[in-house]
């Protein structure tokens, strides 16, 4: 199959165009859902292109092929989630190769390699990526895979991907990046020398909230081999029907990451102006520790940003609560707005201490920030605050009553002529 990528096409129009004008039968632009199992063999001498839909599948394959040419890659396995993905990674490893990771990835990566660390599948090493002497630990300790989780979860620290790549190949090791959090059009990780790129396709590749799946894109033709070979062996495939909805989604991805970034951007500059927030954690900020690195290695931020309150876990819940345009779940990257918790959410397995080093407070707060327009979630972010203050600094009938009344002007009119009205003694706690 052509690969759109070698022809030096940009993200967007590979975007787009990969896959189409592909089905032979029927000339439609789009191709087809083939949710078929099993395929006819003409006779015995003759068998089918697709066999069996576990082993390969024409829709699934057009999902594959489209995620080689946005990641430039030589091969992709789609698979039925990120864990599969990740878990499928893990097939390259025997029991005495060792995998770093960084001791503040997603909490599921952090399960599964801990749970088959401790019955002898691999050996495992956490680190501090952000040490200053990363790459001598690496040096030191010769790890067959450098795990790669950049911008990290939930605090945004980046990661210097080309830097780390660099580092592993010195010492015969593999990197691989869990590029979930800003998808190929924010950063094409195989570019700056990495060997393998995961995705949880769950979250913006897919970017409509209606899928779990996941991906392994491979710059190297024998590791593509040896992962499908694993796939089909441990049957971790992912389906035609989840395959198809994700293909869509990458026609949009483009864009939803452009406006994701734009929207995240100016939220984070809200945040960061407020008196009820203490501390903004965005690459897109130049008070970011990583923001230079960030802006050398990313084409955007995307939507994910974290902050924390000045306040208790009340004030933190109110401003949960009054948020309108930010629904309280987990996971990320969808067209919507979603605020998380982490302490008692995504990170809730994570005891306290354990919390606490990796920087999770119970005043942090993090945003997937959605499509939605701009001015309309800048606008909720301002009003929850507010309320928030409002609740934080008179918690008594005065500051209720002060509420009530912020509350019926918001509800009245817009945000920004609500403000216009607001009483002067209202308008102080604004
Ligand atoms: C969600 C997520 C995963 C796991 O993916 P699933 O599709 O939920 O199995 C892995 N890595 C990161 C960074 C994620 O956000």
């Amino acid at each position: 199959m052509s690969n759109l990528a070698n022809k030096d096409f940009a993200a967007a129009t590979i975007a787009v165009q990969t896959g189409l004008n592909t089905d032979k039968n029927h000339q439609s632009v789009v191709a087809p859902i083939y949710m078929a199992s099993n395929y006819k063999f003409e006779d015995l001498n003759n068998r089918p292109a697709y066999e069996y839909s576990r082993s390969g599948n024409p829709t699934r394959d057009l999902l594959a092929n489209a995620l080689t040419e946005l990641e430039y890659g030589v091969g992709s396995v789609v698979t039925s989630s990120g864990m599969a993905a990740i878990n499928l990674v893990l097939n390259l490893l025997s029991k005495d190769d060792v995998i770093v990771a960084p001791q503040d990835c997603y909490g599921g990566t952090y399960r599964l390699f801990d749970s088959f660390a401790q019955r002898g599948v691999f050996k495992l090493v956490w680190l501090d990526y952000y040490a200053d002497d990363i790459e001598q630990q690496i040096q030191k300790i010769k790890p067959s895979i450098v795990w790669i989780e950049t911008p990290s979860n939930p605090l945004l620290r980046i990661t210097d991907i080309k830097k780390l790549s660099a580092t592993a190949k010195s010492v015969g090791a593999r990197t691989v990046v869990d590029n979930t959090f800003l998808s190929p059009i924010g950063q094409t990780p195989l570019k700056l020398g990495a060997d393998i790129v995961v995705h949880s396709s769950t979250k913006y590749l897919n970017g409509h909230s209606d899928v779990v799946s996941g991906a392994v894109i491979c710059a190297s033709a024998d590791d593509h081999e040896q992962l499908a070979w694993w796939a089909n062996n441990t049957g971790v495939t992912g389906s035609p029907f989840d395959s198809y909805l994700i293909l869509r989604g990458i026609r949009t991805l483009p864009l939803r990451i452009k406006q994701h970034s734009k929207n995240a951007q100016s939220i984070a500059e809200v945040l960061d102006a407020h008196e009820l927030v203490k501390h903004v954690n965005f690459p897109g900020l130049p008070s970011h520790p990583d923001h230079e690195l960030a802006n050398r290695q990313q084409n955007y931020n995307a939507g994910m940003l974290s902050f924390e309150l000045n306040g208790d876990i009340n004030t933190v819940n109110s401003f949960i609560k009054n948020l309108q345009l930010f629904t309280l779940a987990e996971s990320l990257g969808g067209t919507e707005s979603l605020v998380c918790h982490p302490s008692t959410m995504t990170h809730a397995a994570m005891d306290e201490e354990a919390q606490l080093t990796a920087g999770i407070t119970t005043q942090l707060v993090r945003f997937s920030v959605g499509i939605e327009d701009k001015a309309d979630l800048v606008a909720d972010v301002i009003q929850a605050l507010s309320v928030a203050n409002i609740e934080k600094n008179t918690p008594n009938a005065a500051g209720r009553s002060a509420k009530a009344g912020l509350k019926k002007v918001l509800d009245d009119d817009s945000v920004d002529s609500a403000a216009c009205r607001l009483s002067p003694a209202l308008a102080a706690l604004w």
